[in-house]
């Protein structure tokens, strides 16, 4: 538990990052319908001596946790000694993997012999059929569902064990049979909500949308039964990492289509590419290829950061934006600026206090 509060105290005294997204490659073995990762791959990867430049520099910074993804990161096959360099920094070190047939017992296990802290898995739906659309493979969820069962019974005492689960219009009516699912396995249910689909310019310039995926094509009166659950589900202590306040910024995204918020990628949070370049989020990587480029891979990397034309270029980049509803970027901001979000995941971090260790 202490790294965890640690990290929270850090960010609310001093605007410390919260969580680092590290890619570690660009390469999956899926192929995701809401997701354009091969189609990006841009810059190599980064060596392991890179990767502990990366490490020194996320602890100069004061980051608590770092997110180790991709693309597929147990698709390294240099991922436990990735691991190794992470973890002694002190950081809550996170795997978030699809749970593909690559991900073996003996391949996890390892990875938390090396120190890993958290993992979570990619699971939309608990229909076989539609999970493998998803993806656009085979038996996705038998293998996500081994990974998941396998980390909870052996190494929930390490710490979370999730199901990474995308919301959209896909899923979104199965959501409280997802909750209670996730609930009564034991892991956590960490949502991350689909609002723009493609939302990087494709190479003709426009902007791509998948409609199946859309979550405002709801009906808005077909859609309160459903908040009603999660409401009920959130009060009962259920195993949901969701803020109250995220949950109502959801509500209102379904019913309007706004999405708009104070947005501070870059600085709370944000996203490293498999080359090292910073990205404010995951949807700004174009930012990371424009200059100037701030490069985690360097021991400068700071000076760079710091570096006032860097900031306003983050600044701008945010402000083109017309907004997201991920949480991974907005629950740090409501976590350093809202009182009731303090005392709700304080509650959480009580209630939990066997798995934040
Ligand atoms: S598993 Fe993840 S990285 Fe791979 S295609 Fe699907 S969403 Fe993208
Ligand atoms: S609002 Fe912020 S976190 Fe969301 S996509 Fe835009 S820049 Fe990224």
């Amino acid at each position: 538990m202490f790294k965890y509060v640690k990290g929270a105290l850090g960010s609310i005294l001093f605007t410390n990052p919260l969580n680092a997204r590290l890619w570690l490659t660009y390469k999956c073995n899926y192929a995701c319908g809401m997701c354009d990762i091969r189609n990006i791959g841009r810059g190599g990867e980064m060596s392991l001596e890179e990767l502990e430049v990366v490490a020194w520099n996320l602890k100069r910074m004061g980051a608590s946790q770092i997110i180790l993804t991709g693309g597929e990161p147990l698709l390294r096959s240099d991922i436990v000694d990735i691991v190794k360099i992470f973890a002694p920094h002190g950081f809550v070190t996170r795997i978030q993997t699809n749970g593909g047939p690559h991900a073996t017992e003996d391949l996890l296990s390892k990875c938390y012999d090396a120190g890993l802290d958290d993992i979570s898995i990619s699971i939309d739906t608990l229909d076989a059929e539609k999970q493998d659309r998803i993806c656009g493979s085979k038996d996705v969820l038998k293998n996500a569902m081994r990974v998941l069962k396998f980390c909870k019974n052996n190494y929930s005492h390490k710490g979370v064990v999730a199901a990474d689960i995308v919301i959209s219009a896909q899923n979104f009516f199965e959501l409280p049979e997802l909750m209670e699912f996730t609930n009564s396995l034991g892991v956590f249910f960490n949502p991350c909500i689909l609002t723009r689909l493609f939302s990087r310019p494709s190479e003709h310039g426009e902007k791509k949308y998948v409609s199946s995926f859309d979550l405002t094509r709801l009906n808005p009166g077909d859609v309160e039964e459903i908040f009603r659950s999660i409401e009920e589900y959130i009060k009962k202590d259920y195993k949901i990492l969701m803020s109250s306040r995220m949950l109502s910024d959801l509500k209102h995204y379904v019913k309007t289509g706004e999405y708009r918020w104070g947005c501070m990628a870059g600085l709370l949070s944000f996203d490293i590419m498999p080359s090292g370049e910073l990205s404010p989020c995951c949807d700004t990587i174009d930012a990371a290829f424009e200059k100037p480029i701030a490069n985690f891979k360097y021991k400068d990397f700071l000076t760079q950061y710091r570096n006032e034309e860097f900031q306003k270029k983050c600044e701008d980049r945010r402000e083109r934006c017309p907004g997201c509803l991920y949480a991974c970027y907005r629950d740090p901001k409501y976590l350093v600026s809202d009182f009731f979000v303090q005392l709700e995941a304080l509650h959480k971090s009580i209630k939990f206090r066997k798995v934040f260790k």
